[in-house]
């Protein structure tokens, strides 16, 4: 039989399910990767015991867009990004990129995902870009290495750029890899990473980084391909672009990515805080996701999106914390929150702000929508046993315990989680991550980070 492991009397367990229920003194039982039954005293003679009282349980987080290589250039004095342009932004941040070596990906994958997985983050999405002569091209497998280690779920967007920055990119020229490159790359991953069997801990996903930085081949190339191998597509879409795309092709972002199949429910999009009223319903329609990163979003002053009229039109939404070159942290608590304080600011004039919970549902159910995975992003029986654990004994959560649901966005529980569990195994308790030496791959990691990026 496989390993049961049987949580004993959660004080709360916000299940995030279709009916929005919550189990008082409850019980888990978990079997392998899943989750077998949950409800009041529960017996597996069997099991391994895990004591919940105390603890509020929630299904693990789920990142929808990251850029893990950018974490080693967090809380550099030269990057300020609010008060820079774009453009002078850009000319600082990419020459850097292009110093991103293989060890540097691996390194700074661990560092991003420890900080996800230690605020109850379960699953990853990452938007790898940075493909360089000095990277190579093993950087994904650089990051399913870490991933492994450290027991996270893992989906891999593999992405590129087919434009030359004299065909009006705005990256430099070492980040250009032809389409034929960037095809037999993301072939090679899929066969080597991509599971699509329930329960799956590594995925591929195929993800031009962005429309003004590839050809329309790339993008056409990229749905046909996708669609062939059964994987899904994502790239950036309204975040500034748009006017520069008019120019370009005569049309706005959204209207190019339909004209090349770069729409439907196999492709969610980073941002949108661009998109305008009309083009929600070509969103929803198509049913194109949105990947909501509030933290850039106010680090660069932009548009806070309307999440209401999004949802009222039916469009899926899932959270996202975004690169570490604008917001330096992956800390998926802390997004949370900011988008739930987002939604508040424009609450009276919007017509009502969505709840705390309405936003965890974002980063819960929205997210594994958003990565088509119907394993994922509730706690409930044959689900994946994906979950984090509060512990509400903590001093600081005493007065805020009556309702759990609202507990996270509301509140801020941006500490430490207590416990974080992927696909059944426990790789983060009580401020240990285990299975690795946390303390000697945070010293190489840092050493690593001062010999190839340095004080900018
Ligand atoms: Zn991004």
């Amino acid at each position: 039989m496989e390993k049961q492991i049987l949580i004993k009397k959660a004080k709360a367990i916000v299940t995030c399910n279709a009916h929005d229920e919550v189990l008082y003194d409850a019980d888990i039982l978990i079997e392998g990767m899943r989750i077998k039954d949950m409800g009041p005293d529960l017996v597996a003679p069997d099991a391994e015991i895990m004591d919940g009282r105390d603890k509020f349980v929630y299904p693990g987080l789920i990142n929808t867009h990251h850029h893990f290589f950018q974490t080693f250039i967090r809380n550099q004095i030269n990057i300020d990004y609010p008060n820079m342009h774009v453009v002078d932004w850009l000319k600082i941040v990419y020459p850097i990129f292009t110093r991103v070596t293989e060890d540097v990906i691996y390194y700074s994958s661990l560092v991003a995902m420890a900080d996800l997985i230690k605020h109850g983050c379960t699953t990853a999405f990452d938007h790898q870009y940075c493909y360089t002569k000095a990277s190579g091209k093993f950087l994904v497998d650089r990051q399913m290495q870490a991933a492994r280690e450290l027991g996270m779920r893992y989906h891999a967007g593999r992405g590129g750029n087919s434009l030359t920055m004299d065909q009006g990119s705005t990256i430099p020229d070492e980040m250009v890899e032809s389409l034929d490159v960037f095809l037999l790359d993301c072939e090679r991953l899929i066969a080597l990473y991509h599971d699509d069997a329930p329960y799956a801990m590594s995925q591929v996903v195929v993800a031009p980084c962005q429309p003004i930085n590839s050809d329309q081949h790339t993008f056409e190339e990229s749905v046909r391909f996708a669609r062939d191998q059964g994987v899904f597509l994502h790239t950036h879409l309204g975040e500034g672009e748009n006017d520069l795309m008019v120019q370009r092709h005569g049309m706005r972002t959204l209207a190019w990515c339909q004209e090349r199949g770069f729409v439907g429910p196999d492709v969610w999009i980073a941002h949108g805080w661009e998109l305008q009223k009309e083009e929600y319903q070509v969103m929803a329609d198509t049913g194109t996701g949105v990947s909501h990163c509030p933290g850039p979003a106010v680090l660069g002053g932009f548009p806070i999106l309307d999440i209401p009229e999004m949802q009222k039109a039916g469009i899926v939404i899932g959270l996202g914390c975004d690169g570490s070159a604008t917001n330096d942290g992956s800390n998926l608590l802390d997004s949370l929150r900011m988008a739930y304080l987002m939604q508040t600011f424009h609450g009276k004039v919007r017509g009502g702000s969505p709840s705390a919970y309405d936003m965890l549902k974002i980063a819960t159910n929205g997210g594994a929508s958003l990565l088509g995975r119907k394993d994922l992003g509730h706690l409930s029986k044959d689900m994946a046993a994906d979950l984090f654990m509060v512990d509400t004994s903590s001093l600081e959560l005493a007065g805020t315990l009556h309702d759990p649901q609202n507990l996270l966005a509301r509140v801020g529980v941006t500490g430490n989680v207590y416990l974080t569990m992927i696909n059944g195994k426990v790789v983060y308790r009580e401020g240990v991550l285990l299975g690795i030496d946390e303390k000697k791959i945070s010293f190489d990691a840092n050493m690593l980070c001062g010999q190839v990026i340095g004080q900018i």
